[in-house]
């Protein structure tokens, strides 16, 4: 059965690379997924500094450029922060807001990834909502909880109409940079409850339409059985993006098992 929801894979470059490595990267990303951009949506995060020269180095292979954070201020006193229209002057498509990185170590709260988000939506940004618990919460058994909670405060607000522009990443906190990968069987699970409150918030047509991507230590093998999962429609990946070969092969996997050539059935 085909699917509804063409992937998407993000990779989210964070404090890493050089000018020189960044632009690298980046070509070599945009040649190596150039098959694939026809089946899937692919975008790199690299950091504020390199976005121009990375821009350039993508070319027009089909590979877009995303921003790691935002200012939900327009512009302004606000030293070191970046606006969204600085952001689309670079020609930048999507912006992570949420991540777990901005929550758990700089220390961002529900409001302000809120704020950022809808700054983001109204200014003509995509954005990629990442939500996710940690260890501590899973094993108290409040996963639901807490994903679905940070769902609901960080689209406060957010209309359907803008709803084709936001994808949302489920990156449990206890497998990012970890090497530990949801099994497909967890991470199906959350994606689930993830759709059912977009359901709940909005109505079952959108809900099957949102992309939830899975994010927290992905390789190539781990991909090829996750995104077989109904609910999981590609991937934000970290560390593995920083290699072109690896993510490359993240895409190609998640293309594989999303195509509508596959024999076996799938729900959807
Ligand atoms: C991330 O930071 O969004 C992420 C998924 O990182 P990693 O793939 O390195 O776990």
């Amino acid at each position: 059965m085909k699917r509804l929801r063409r992937p998407f894979v993000g990779g989210n470059w964070k404090m890493n690379t050089d000018l020189a490595s960044a632009v690298e990267l980046a070509e070599d990303v945009a040649s190596g997924c150039a098959k694939y951009v026809e089946h899937c949506d692919v975008a790199v995060f690299p950091p504020f500094v390199y976005l121009q020269a990375v821009g350039r180095a993508l070319g027009n292979h089909g590979v877009t450029l995303g921003a790691q954070d935002v200012s939900h201020h327009p512009n302004g006193a606000f030293t070191g922060e970046i606006s969204t229209e600085m952001l689309l002057d670079l020609n930048v498509r999507h912006v992570l807001v949420g991540h777990s990185e901005r929550r758990h170590v700089i220390g961002e709260e529900n409001e302000l990834i809120n704020a950022k988000a809808r700054a983001a939506l109204d200014a003509g940004l995509a954005i990629v909502l990442c939500i996710g618990e940690t260890l501590d919460q899973r094993q108290a058994g409040q996963t639901d909880a807490v994903t679905t909670g940070q769902l609901r405060a960080g689209l406060f607000g957010v209309p359907a109409a803008q709803m084709a522009r936001v994808t949302i990443a489920y990156e449990p906190v206890w497998a990012i940079g970890t090497g530990r990968m949801a099994l497909p069987a967890e991470a199906e699970e959350a994606h689930k409850a993830v759709r059912a409150t977009l359901a709940a918030m909005y109505d079952d047509a959108l809900a099957r339409q949102v992309r939830i991507q899975y994010g927290g230590s992905a390789t190539p093998a781990g991909v090829k059985e996750l995104a077989l999962q109904p609910n999981i429609d590609g991937g934000l990946v970290g560390g593995g993006s920083l290699k072109a070969a690896v993510f490359t092969q993240i895409v190609a996997e998640l293309v594989a098992a999303h195509s509508p050539l596959r024999t076996a059935p799938r729900k959807d």
